[in-house]
């Protein structure tokens, strides 16, 4: 089995190491924050990447029992592969149609609108019993979730009870990443405003960044994302453990004049003779390509940095600070790893480490490991 492993790592032009360990860890470690409250998990977009049937069941054997998704077919997904004593959330609530399917299978969606909330109510009245929710307050964000007015006078509705089944009031911080932002204290003054017209039922505020302020944001549900995936969702939120690197391989190696172009456009024009590095890795791959010309790729401690634009299965990158025989056709270089974080990628991509995360595409050879080994490999291409 182990061979067949390493046949697999080996005939891959870039490889993506997910750590569940680490990210067992960074659960660990955001739920002690949270306590008393109880911290849940946000798996949305195949946990925000990295293969939700390998992060979900290693996030239930640490006690999360409380899910997050966006839509129903990734509620589908998550199911099946962690324990019926999980409640499963679907942010988003509920696509016109899928009311009974969503029932059917006892998910909670979150309901935003008057639509949904009407939506979920007829189907209640017509199976004769209140259904599980949650309930979303627009605390000042105004993505999803009701007015604060609309759910105070929803509260006085006294057929509510009889139809929903209320088991999560909550909000979304719209500036969790900035601590002392003041947006966040206004949000959590006028949930907890709203909350008080719901007595008795828990309710939930955190994100990432909302775990890592003051206790009040707890409440009695946390739902952190891109932490758990080693990402510090605030400048003073340290203590994470990253969670993926990835590598890709070295296709060409070539010496250039002074004079010489590189890449499409011919952006880069070399200065003067320089050693070149074509690496096996572009943006079909989820490497961006606002890179062109200002992200990087390591060697171990040194910087290689992209020259030219990248292209769509291959960069180029200036290997002239290493040492000749340093890199060969067939190495691999480090594009997410000890020398280089999400964080700096996002940086330099004029982006956030959300978005490299969740673009990292199929075509990457997948290798799970866990605090006692590998788990499992996934070949470029096939389905995760
Ligand atoms: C995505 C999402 C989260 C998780 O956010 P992170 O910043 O990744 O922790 C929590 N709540 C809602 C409503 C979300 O959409």
């Amino acid at each position: 089995m182990a061979m067949k492993h390493q046949i697999i790592a080996e005939a891959c032009s870039s490889r993506l190491r997910i750590d569940l360990g680490a990210i067992r860890a960074n659960y660990r470690a955001i739920a002690a924050r949270v306590a008393p409250a109880r911290s849940g998990a946000v798996v949305k977009a195949n946990a925000y990447g990295l293969g939700v049937v390998q992060v979900a069941p290693a996030l239930y054997r640490e006690g999360c029992r409380h899910f997050f998704v966006a839509q129903l077919n990734e509620a589908i997904t998550l199911a099946r592969v962690i324990g019926d004593d999980a409640t499963i959330f679907i942010l988003n609530g509920l696509d016109p149609g899928s009311e009974a399917d969503c029932a059917e299978r006892g998910f909670l969606p979150v309901l935003n609108s008057h639509s949904q909330i009407e939506r979920w109510r007829k189907l209640a009245r017509t199976k004769g019993r209140p259904l599980p929710a949650a309930l979303q307050i627009d605390s000042g964000m105004s993505r999803l979730g009701l007015p604060p007015a609309d759910a105070s006078a929803l509260a006085q509705d006294l057929h509510l009870s009889r139809e929903i089944d209320l088991r999560l009031l909550m909000t979304h911080l719209a500036c969790s990443d900035e601590p002392t932002h003041p947006a966040n204290r206004a949000q959590l003054d006028g949930f907890y405003a709203i909350r008080a017209h719901f007595p008795g039922v828990p309710a939930s505020i955190a994100n990432s960044g909302g775990a890592f302020l003051a206790g009040d944001f707890h409440c009695d549900i946390a739902r952190p994302g891109v932490a758990l995936y080693g990402v510090d969702p605030a400048p003073d939120a340290h203590g994470l453990r990253p969670v993926v690197t990835l590598e890709a391989r070295v296709l060409q190696i070539r010496e250039i004049e002074t004079g010489i172009g590189v890449g499409y456009g011919l952006t880069y024009t070399a200065p003067t003779p320089h050693r070149l590095a074509t690496i096996a890795i572009g943006y079909a791959d989820g490497w961006p390509r606002s890179l062109s010309g200002v992200g990087a790729a390591w060697h171990r401690d040194v910087r290689l940095p992209i020259v030219g634009r990248v292209s769509m299965d291959s960069m180029t990158v200036d290997i002239t600070a290493l040492p000749a025989d340093a890199l060969a056709e067939g190495d691999f270089v480090e594009l997410l790893g000890p020398s280089q974080s999400l964080a700096d990628v996002a940086r330099d991509a004029d982006t956030i480490a959300y978005e490299i995360l969740t673009q990292l595409g199929p075509r990457h050879a997948r290798i799970v490991v866990d605090d006692d080994g590998v788990l499992e490999f996934t070949a470029p291409g096939e389905r995760i």
